[in-house]
């Protein structure tokens, strides 16, 4: 090793919020971890405006928080907090959807059957902030503004980019959890290149956010305790709360076509500025009044691309492995691309002991991406079924009908009929198997509703027998 290069045991590239929980788990697990990100400390967590400021955060993330444990096991007893606990205390419950419907009437659809789950919106920058408070406490050492400029895993080194020099690193195990870009990904594929090459395909949507600020007394301009859309058939507006009472708002929009993000940006600015004006006081008249500075968000702030990145090769030998989107970076219409992620970080950890030789090093590498890509891909195909759930369905009689009986049938037999939105949000069972059952259920409620108007219309009687009958029982507890 040359005078210049650094030996880094586990290096994990990326301090987002996957390589920062993942640094708390592995350290706390006895290994020596150094965390390398590109970004300064201040710009991890001052996040630019309009971009994904808050997300929800569903039962798998909670657990991952849990077992995160304490944010400082040195602190005194009376001084502790657990990291589960401290992000807690900064979300908000979201029980529901509450539906703007475009003729302006409003309805709220509860999540669960019982009505008691909820997802919970965070701020990303706080939590952030954090897990890498709960990381350097646990002994993991963080290094801001280091860009990964290349690894080369056959000759097992790397090349970062510090202060505006060049450092050569040698390490035991990297870490891509570097977002969906990866340059840890693609280094992996170079040294496989038997396997199939991974690829993104994009949406024919993109999204813009805009903040609603609290009303002039201080209080939430809408209710705060719902998960807020505006569904309109080939686009939506969602919006979710902020501890400050303000709400981020997102506008998913195709990029080009009659109604769309081209249409919107044609012309000279005045020209847009009319387009946005009318855009809004057609389809979202009650946001225009809660936004004063409506149309000025929405000529300066960016506008985020949409896709799923398909990649099945996540490690490399005993040297290398991915997690969170660098593995499987998805659409984010069920809230789930953190919560995945961290359930990767879950599985991760637990495979990894420090006093394991190379070849069990590589051997738990390899099983935990063999268990965790078809959970990746089931909950990027959900994601995706569920935008048209959120943009369209969701205003829909017939889907509200199947909701209903849907709802029935989880309080007839709870536990054993369980929603699949349920499956997914508010338990750890497997995306994959959620995914299963839930083309089951959805083809019952389907059969059940047919030509029906109204839940008294239907044999709720026979729909429950045959859930009885053909579909296994999960004895799920729900609380
Ligand atoms: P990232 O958050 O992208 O972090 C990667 C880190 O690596 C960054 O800090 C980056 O600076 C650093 N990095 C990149 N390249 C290098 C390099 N070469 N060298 C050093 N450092 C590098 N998920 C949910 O669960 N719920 C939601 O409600 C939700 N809403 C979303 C809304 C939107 C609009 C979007 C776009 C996403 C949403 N997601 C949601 C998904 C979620 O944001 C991601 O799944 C999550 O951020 C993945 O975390 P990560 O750590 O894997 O990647």
């Amino acid at each position: 090793m040359s005078a210049n290069t650094e030996f880094r045991d586990i290096w994990i590239v990326g301090a987002g919020l996957a390589g920062a929980l993942l640094g708390s788990l592995l350290s706390k697990r006895g290994f020596k971890v150094s965390i390398s990100e590109k970004r300064s400390s201040v710009e991890l967590e001052q996040l630019a405006a309009g971009r994904s400021i808050n997300l929800a955060l569903a039962e798998r993330g909670r657990y991952a928080l849990e077992c995160a444990g304490l944010i400082d096991e040195s602190a005194e007893a009376s001084q502790q907090q657990s990291v589960e606990a401290a992000v807690l205390a900064q979300a908000i419950a979201m029980p529901g959807r509450h539906v703007h419907m475009p003729d302006g009437s409003e309805n709220f659809q509860p999540y669960s059957a019982s009505g008691k789950q909820a997802i919970w919106s965070v701020h990303r920058a706080r939590l952030n902030r954090t897990l890498l408070h709960a990381a350097r406490n646990a002994g993991a050492a963080i290094h801001f503004g280091e860009r990964l400029q290349r690894v080369d895993l056959e000759n097992n080194y790397a090349e970062l980019e510090r202060d505006g020099g060049l450092q050569r690193v040698n390490f035991g195990l990297v870490i891509g959890a570097d977002g969906a870009g990866s340059m840890v990904r693609e280094a992996i594929a170079a040294s496989r290149p038997e396997t199939s090459p991974a690829h993104v395909d994009f949406l024919d949507h993109a999204y813009k956010e805009i903040h609603i600020p609290p009303v002039p007394t201080g209080g939430f301009a809408l209710s705060p305790h719902a998960l807020h859309i505006w569904p309109r058939e080939r686009f939506m507006l969602i919006a979710l709360p902020n501890p400050d009472h303000s709400f981020t708002a997102t506008l998913f929009l195709q990029n080009q076509g009659e109604l769309s993000f081209a249409t919107l940006e044609a012309g000279s600015t005045e020209q847009q500025r009319e387009q946005i004006a009318q855009f809004f006081a057609r389809y979202f008249a009650d946001v225009v009044a809660l936004v004063p500075d409506l149309i000025e968000q929405m000529l300066h702030h960016p506008k985020g691309l949409l896709g799923t990145l398909h990649c099945q090769t996540w490690d490399y030998s005993h040297r290398a492995v991915l997690v969170g989107d660098a593995a499987h970076a998805i659409v984010p219409f069920h809230g789930q691309g953190m919560n995945c992620a961290f359930e990767d970080c879950i599985e991760l950890a637990e495979r990894l002991r420090p006093e394991q030789s190379e070849a069990e090093r590589a051997e738990a590498l390899n099983s935990y991406s063999n268990s965790r890509w078809p959970q990746a891909r089931a909950i990027a195909e959900m994601a995706l079924e569920n935008y048209v759930e959120m943009r369209d369905h969701v205003a829909d009689d017939d889907f509200r009908l199947r909701k209903a009986l849907e709802q029935a049938l989880a309080r007839a037999l709870p536990g054993h009929f369980v929603p699949r939105y349920e499956l997914v949000s508010f338990t750890r069972f497997d995306y994959a198997r959620a995914q299963e059952r839930g083309l089951w259920q959805s083809a019952l409620l389907h059969e059940f509703c047919a030509g029906k108007t109204a839940l008294n219309q239907i044999d709720l009687a026979a729909a429950i027998s045959r859930v009885r009958a053909e579909l296994p029982d999960l004895a799920i507890q729900l609380s």
